[in-house]
């Protein structure tokens, strides 16, 4: 991108399982910008909590916070790399999952990936996509979209993902968590998951990936 080309910050917020990964990532690769998966990152903290045995309560204050000033995300060629390991395969069990929500609820976490986000998106065009981005991480974005769907949705098309990858969560489990995680996302203090007022409601239930795809394109070429 030549530097007389305007630079576009499109964000992309919702719940669990809406589709806003494989739309971004879509809609990205149409545009010629970067795409950057703001959940990944909550899950790599997650999972490297997990590898070193810290957990979510205060009695861990101190090693997370030790844990935090020696870590590294960063993206690659469409790959999340964690201290210069690529974790793609590893972050997106359901024990991950889970560790990722409890911790995005954490002040010091928030507060470190927020910051590496921001830089980011400061001089670039990119897609970003998570639960606060409109409303926290890039306020002044040029397009912002609010993408959900069914609860029962989300949580069959999450299932689809784990069954291929071998995992052998039931669907009632997995509706079960995506119930959870909407509810710790949505009601936690610090940058809760919601709408924000200039963002455009995009409810993808029944649409194809191909039709949510121009839907955006259409507005961002508008
Ligand atoms: O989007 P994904 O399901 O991969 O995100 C994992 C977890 O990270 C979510 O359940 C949510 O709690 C947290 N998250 C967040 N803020 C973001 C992105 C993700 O709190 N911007």
């Amino acid at each position: 991108m030549n530097a007389e080309e305007k630079i576009i910050r499109i964000a992309v917020d919702g719940p669990s399982g809406a589709g806003k990964s494989t739309i971004a990532k879509a809609v990205a690769a149409r545009l010629g910008i970067d795409y950057i998966d703001t959940g990944a990152m909550y899950r790599a903290v997650g999972y490297k909590m997990i590898n070193e045995g810290i957990s979510v309560s205060d009695k861990d204050e101190v090693r997370l916070r030790d844990m935090l000033a020696r870590t590294d995300i960063d993206f690659s060629g469409g790959s999340i790399i964690l201290d210069g390991k690529i974790i793609n395969d590893c972050i997106r069990t359901p024990e991950v999952s889970k560790m990722a929500s409890d911790c995005s609820a954490l002040p010091m976490v928030r507060e470190k990936l927020v910051e590496l986000q921001k830089n980011m998106a400061k001089s670039k065009s990119v897609i970003m996509d998570g639960r606060d981005i409109g409303t926290n991480v890039i306020k002044d974005a040029e397009y912002k979209f609010f993408m959900t769907a069914s609860a029962e949705e989300r949580a069959a098309r999450r299932y689809k993902e784990l069954a291929e990858k071998g995992d052998q969560s039931s669907y009632e489990q997995v509706l079960c968590d995506i119930k959870k995680r909407d509810e710790n996302d949505s009601t936690r203090k610090l940058n809760p998951l919601r709408q924000a007022d200039d963002a455009v409601l995009l409810d993808t239930t029944g649409m194809s990936i191909d039709e949510v795809v121009n839907h955006i394109l259409a507005e961002v070429k508008e």
